[in-house]
């Protein structure tokens, strides 16, 4: 994924700020007293974070190699694994931006596949093949380890799934891996090269128009350390109301701390395909560390490995997402 340089953010901001305001006013006031409570709904940082150790394991998960190949099989078997009712593997010869050709494979895996209302928790599982922002430049060429970005979002997701095998919910709860996001151009300005799996699922959506879910949660770079999430800008300007939603759970299970509720910068990424597709979509992703602005200082350099991982952080993001899967009825 991509961060847009705050300079060209300000004014899509501004112009936001004056068209929105006749819409609803709740959302300003984010969580509120009567919604923190002690509880916390269980999901185990230690099994997430083994999840992010084993697909590191792998080696880098670029799209068309054999480490996302090895990947997105473990994938799917701890789908099985957990009860899926149905694990669909969407295969597409892709090409990106530079030539290079492909095999992308999506995993869509769908829990409680009966139930009319659902909720969508998508992250990519393939990682960036170019270390392009190394602070050395022999490295620009090497593919990273992506723990966080790839591997982070994924081990929330499966650790979601184990623990909807333990205690089921009676909504249902569509996850989808996918492959192929970050082989995109961060040196020019095609938004287009990036998300290419998630691209190719929307044109080929497997919901007909009344059975689409309710709102969709994307997971990125939910592991980096001391991470705090800030309300990105793409998925304020689609999926506000799911973005409160999201952030009024993560305080009330103990999390206000982690998520911050006020706006960060924009980022280019799946969610922006799937609220294209019209299911409100929102991005979970540190896009606002103190140090540089936007991404962890590890984002696509060669220290993207599994000691960039805090358990908290993973704690944070998926003990909110669980709370808000059980909020739901
Ligand atoms: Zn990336």
């Amino acid at each position: 994924m991509k961060f847009m340089f705050i300079s060209s953010i300000i004014a899509l901001v501004a112009a936001f700020a004056c068209t929105s305001q006749s819409g609803s006013t709740s959302d300003n006031q984010g969580p509120t007293a009567d919604t923190v409570s002690a509880y916390r709904p269980t999901f185990d940082a230690d099994t997430a974070f083994a999840y992010v150790k084993a697909q590191t394991d792998f080696g880098p998960r670029v799209a068309g190699s054999e480490g996302n190949r090895q990947c997105r099989e473990w994938i799917a078997a701890k789908l099985r694994q957990f009860g899926a009712d149905t694990i669909e593997m969407q295969s597409a010869d892709l090409r990106a931006f530079n030539g290079d050709k492909f095999k992308a494979v999506n995993i869509f895996a769908r829990f409680n596949k009966s139930a009319t209302k659902r909720i969508l928790l998508l992250a990519h599982y393939d990682t960036r093949p170019w270390a392009d922002e190394d602070p050395d430049p022999a490295n620009h060429t090497k593919p990273i380890p992506g723990a966080n970005d790839g591997g982070s979002g994924v081990a929330v997701m499966l650790e979601v799934a184990r623990q909807l095998s333990i205690t089921p919910v009676e909504i249902g709860v569509d996850m989808l891996f996918v492959d192929a996001e970050d082989y995109g151009d961060s040196h020019s300005g095609d938004e287009s090269s990036w998300a290419l799996g998630t691209q190719y699922w929307v044109n080929h959506m497997p919901y007909s128009k009344n059975e689409l879910p309710a709102f969709g949660i994307l997971l990125d770079i939910v592991g980096g350390v001391g991470a705090k999430f800030y309300r990105e800008y793409h998925s304020e300007l689609y999926a506000r109301a799911i973005n409160t939603k999201v952030w009024t759970a993560a305080r009330a299970c103990g999390f206000g701390q982690q998520f911050v509720n006020s706006q960060a910068g924009a980022v280019t990424d799946d969610h922006i395909h799937i609220n294209r597709a019209g299911i409100p979509c929102i991005d979970i992703i540190e896009c606002n560390n103190p140090s540089t602005g936007s991404f962890p200082p590890t984002w696509h350099t060669l220290a993207d490995d599994i000691n960039s991982i805090d358990r908290q952080s993973l704690l944070s993001v998926g003990s909110t997402v669980m709370q808000v899967i059980r909020n739901e009825k």
